[in-house]
């Protein structure tokens, strides 16, 4: 399935750079996995930055320079035993799967949520799971929230995001997603601050579920 709404152009370029945090770039290069016209641009970028890179006037290198760079090539990496992947998700990261299998908890019925990553700042990257039918509490943001669909779909406003679906939410934003009656739906966010609850279940929710 193509994805419909994508990162903005700034965004996908600012990835092409590794200017993002690693939380942020997990949920870009989340949907970048899914969609052939994003990662067509990235591509682009990439070897443009490249282009630039290699016009940069040469400096004088030392004279082990060669060998020392050979010789970290050739160190073996140390094996790192990749979890599971998901079949039923999007293609992700290895650090996000990692966090699903690790450090999962259940926060309420029918929601789970495992943190990815932390940081820089109040940047928070994590999995929140939402079961069918559910709508997560009516809130605004503190900060800027990047998201993307890994499973299942949920409705915000007229739109209906889908797996490798991309969206991003700022403190403008007052909204009530909610999952589609389909089945459960997984999402990854990277967000800096914590929601602000709009109405009284978002204040009840808000303690067990920690985003
Ligand atoms: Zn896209």
């Amino acid at each position: 399935m193509t994805p419909s709404h994508h990162p903005s152009h700034a965004l996908l370029i600012d990835h092409a750079a590794g200017n993002l945090a690693a939380g942020q770039a997990f949920v870009v290069a989340a949907h970048v996995s899914a969609c052939a016209a994003c990662r067509g641009e990235v591509e682009l970028a990439e070897a443009v930055g490249g282009a630039l890179l290699a016009d940069l006037t040469p400096a004088d290198m030392a004279p082990d320079a060669l060998a020392r760079a050979l010789a970290r090539i050739e160190r073996p990496t140390p094996a790192k035993a990749s979890p599971p992947v998901r079949p039923d998700w999007i293609i992700v990261p290895p650090d996000v799967l990692e966090a699903a299998h690790k450090r999962r908890r259940w926060a309420a019925p029918g929601v789970w949520v495992a943190p990815v990553a932390k940081g820089p700042g109040d940047l928070r990257t994590y999995l929140l799971r939402v079961g069918a039918g559910m709508s997560v509490p009516r809130h605004t943001h503190r900060g800027s929230e990047m998201v993307c669909v890994l499973k299942g779909a949920f409705v915000d406003g007229d739109h209906t995001y889908r797996p490798g679906d991309f969206a991003y939410s700022d403190a403008e934003i007052e909204h009530r997603p909610e999952v589609t009656s389909d089945g459960e739906c997984v999402c990854l966010f990277a967000a800096r601050g914590a929601l602000i609850p709009r109405d009284w279940v978002g204040r009840v929710f808000q303690p067990f579920v920690r985003i």
